[in-house]
């Protein structure tokens, strides 16, 4: 009888540790005028506060709306000193602008204000106020070192194409810390997976249907960050009925509008794939594919005007597209 009560605690220990494994906590919260979620197996059961703070502290560096971010002052004085983590973000994000020639551009904001969609109060701009704009537009005029950063008269920046992809690697290493091995983040057409699913398979997320309500398919996800833009996300009917989405082609000022109705770009690093989403978004179709096929270091997934679902070879088998889809898929060939 002796020997049977640690062998009946030791078998409870284990259930109960398989248990906590097993079961699935959630960290709902709202930061960067977004509803994240997060579900997590193992660590600590309340990480919602930790998570939010993150969040929060780090749109505290970054909002062009709150009066005395970093980049708020940067944008009203024309300079303004950094913290290491801006710093960081600033220039990983230069860096994308260079590499897609331009496609993104943190100087785009003077568009993005002049539509409204900072406000929600939409407007079209006349075509001298969009000339105007587009001549204080150029990320190749930011200058940004040893803790602070500096921009002409009239320039202004916005890290909103990059920060939740950012902000994705940064709450997903705080779950880590705190022994998380499996977890799945959605903040929002970010989506960041931690592991794979408890049992070993991976996560399976679902990407939207630009044009409707539902879902062009789903994909597996593991260790990666998986982001879409789309012109569904924040978008005005203007009165000629044309649709204006708060995606900027940074060399016209206006909406981009290049044959895509959304990107989704699956890599390591959620920074790079946020600010590729964008990007490709307003490369469009050809465009996009060269840029992948010189560099073949993530994956894509393209939904086109006219219906179609462009994906790299990568997701070949990986990709299961909706039944019943009016969407025709195409892999990307290689050449
Ligand atoms: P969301 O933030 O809505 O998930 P994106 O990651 O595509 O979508 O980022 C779009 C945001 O980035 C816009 O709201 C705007 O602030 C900014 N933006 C729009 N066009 C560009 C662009 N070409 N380059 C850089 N930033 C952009
Ligand atoms: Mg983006």
């Amino acid at each position: 009888m002796k020997k049977l009560i640690p062998a009946v605690l030791l078998l409870a220990l284990v259930l109960t540790s398989c248990s906590s494994l097993r079961a699935e906590k959630t960290a709902d919260f709202f930061a960067m005028d977004t509803y994240m979620s997060v579900k997590y197996y193992g660590g600590p059961d309340g990480e919602s506060e930790k998570l939010e703070t993150a969040a929060a502290e780090l749109e505290k560096k970054l909002s062009v709306t709150k009066e005395d971010s970093e980049i708020a002052r940067l944008n009203r004085d024309g300079r303004a000193k950094l913290s290491g983590e801006t710093e960081k973000l600033l220039t990983g994000a230069l860096d994308l602008c260079r590499e897609t020639e331009g496609a993104l551009d943190v100087t785009v904001y003077p568009a993005v204000r002049a539509w409204g969609f900072t406000t929600g109060e939409h407007r079209v701009p006349d075509k001298d106020e969009i000339d105007g704009i587009v001549g204080k537009i150029g990320y190749g005029n930011v200058t940004v070192g040893g803790g602070e950063a500096a921009l002409p008269d009239g320039y202004m920046v916005d890290l909103g194409a990059v920060a939740k992809g950012y902000l994705g690697d940064k709450l997903a290493e705080i779950l880590k810390e705190d022994g998380v091995t499996s977890a799945l983040l959605d903040l929002g057409g970010n989506i960041r997976a931690v592991g794979e699913k408890p049992d070993g398979s991976p996560w399976r997320i679902a990407v939207r249907d630009p044009a409707g309500d539902g879902v062009i398919g789903t994909l597996p996800l593991r260790d990666e960050t998986a982001a879409t833009s789309g012109g569904y996300e924040r978008y005005f009917v203007d009165e000629d009925g044309e649709i204006r989405w708060h995606i900027i082609d940074p060399a016209t000022g206006y909406p981009a509008k290049a044959g895509l109705i959304s990107v989704t770009v699956i890599g390591k690093d959620g920074l790079r794939c946020d600010g590729l989403s964008t990007a490709l978004f307003v490369m469009g179709r050809e465009k996009s594919v060269s840029f992948w096929r010189e560099r073949r270091d993530f994956e894509m997934i393209l939904v086109t005007d006219d219906g179609k679902i462009l994906i790299s070879p990568g997701l070949s088998g990986m990709f299961e597209p909706e039944k019943g889809s009016s969407y025709s898929v195409e892999v990307i060939g290689n050449d």
